[in-house]
């Protein structure tokens, strides 16, 4: 959201507290806005900003606490995880002019990011890229729902915990059936003459018994 802070520059207001909820899809942000991952899913109005655009020493200062509704899906069953992360945001906030001061004053190499620092455009400050990008870092690298989540079956993709029979049928399969194990011996013997003959060249092969 665009906070107008006319008030605090002309020195009306000394603090300007705000509130306000958004989501990544209503952010104010431009065509440099962060990607987000795709599985994470923050509701309308999942992220509430409470805070307060103050004047100290010259200089504007933004604080705010950000919470932050949002849902991912665990790394090992695929479940959707609801969870809430929290933190605070401190930002300067510069006029343009001032932006340009710190382009070719403070650092030669200035990549047109300068951190800590919220530009004013008319008067007005916009957290709200600034508070999407510091979500993607604060998303934790693997969500799981339990630590113990024993995840998905890899054979027939139902969730482990649920229960399935592919761990038993897998067990079965290796108990060979007797039927199964006499194909098995043929399988072999043949498997042992090709190996013989290839080595003996085109002579004709004896039965090698173990
Ligand atoms: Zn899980
Ligand atoms: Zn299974």
């Amino acid at each position: 959201m665009k906070l107008d802070v006319t008030q605090v520059l002309n020195g009306r207001l000394d603090r300007m507290p705000f509130s306000y909820r958004f989501s990544p899809a209503s952010a104010d942000v431009g065509e440099d806005s962060v990607i987000l991952p795709e599985d994470l899913v923050i509701a309308d109005d999942g992220i509430l900003v409470e805070g307060e655009i103050y004047s100290v020493g010259g200089y504007l200062r933004l604080t705010a606490h950000v919470t932050a509704e949002y849902v991912v899906p665990c790394a090992r069953c695929l479940d959707p995880i609801e969870d809430t992360m929290e933190f605070d945001l401190e930002r300067t906030v510069r006029s343009g002019e001032a932006v340009q001061d710190a382009v070719y004053d403070d650092d030669e190499e200035w990549d047109g990011v300068l951190e800590d620092v919220l530009y004013l455009t008319d008067s007005r400050v916009c957290p709200d890229g600034d508070i999407l990008e510091q979500i993607l870092l604060e998303m934790p690298m693997v969500s799981l729902c339990s630590d113990d989540c024993e995840g998905l079956c890899p054979i027939c993709g139902h969730k482990k915990a649920e229960g399935c029979d592919c761990a038993e049928k897998e067990a079965a399969k290796k108990v060979i059936d007797p039927r199964m194990a006499k194909l098995q011996a043929l399988l072999d013997q043949y498997k042992a003459e090709e190996a013989e003959e290839a080595g003996r060249g085109e002579k004709s092969s004896e039965k090698s018994e173990e």
